[in-house]
């Protein structure tokens, strides 16, 4: 078993969509070990999206993701990492998530793609210390 990050990032909540990510989330067999409805300091953010420092959309993606509350869950189940990837559907909700994704079914630009989800085990591991440093 693993544990992986998943933020309901501003649009999801702001659209009322919490619910039916963690419904998806429960559906599939995963389940929450932590789960926190917060605003996102800055620094928080900037180190959550460290590797896209020099992207000419880093600036955007700080004002985003710090504009309304996340909420952050630490999910966990066999192969939760990969698995939540795969409920989540790829980054570009039209052109790479496929319907009966959470991207695919509810979102239409790269930049609102209302979900985020630790990539591998490494970025869960930093990313869960960053999060949820008690858990
Ligand atoms: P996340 O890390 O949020 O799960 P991801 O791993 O699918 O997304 P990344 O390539 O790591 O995708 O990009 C991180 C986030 O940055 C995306 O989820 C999206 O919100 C934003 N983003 C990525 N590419 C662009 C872009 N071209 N324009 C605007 N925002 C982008």
């Amino acid at each position: 078993s693993e544990r992986t990050l998943v933020l309901v990032k501003p649009d999801g909540v702001k659209r009322g969509l919490v619910g039916e990510v963690i419904s998806r989330i429960e559906r599939k067999g995963l389940t929450l070990a932590a789960m926190d409805l917060r605003n996102v300091e800055r620094s928080v953010a900037e180190e959550h999206y460290a590797e896209h420092k020099e992207k000419p959309f880093f600036g955007e993606l700080l004002e985003f993701i710090t504009s309304g509350p996340v909420v952050a869950m630490a999910v966990e189940g066999p192969r939760a990492i990969t698995a939540f990837r795969q409920l989540a559907g790829g980054t570009d909700p039209v052109e790479k998530a496929t319907p009966g994704t959470i991207r695919g079914d509810f979102a239409l630009e790269t930049q609102f793609n209302l979900v985020h989800g630790s990539d591998s085990a490494e970025s869960a591991e930093r990313e869960l210390k960053l999060w949820f440093p008690d858990l």
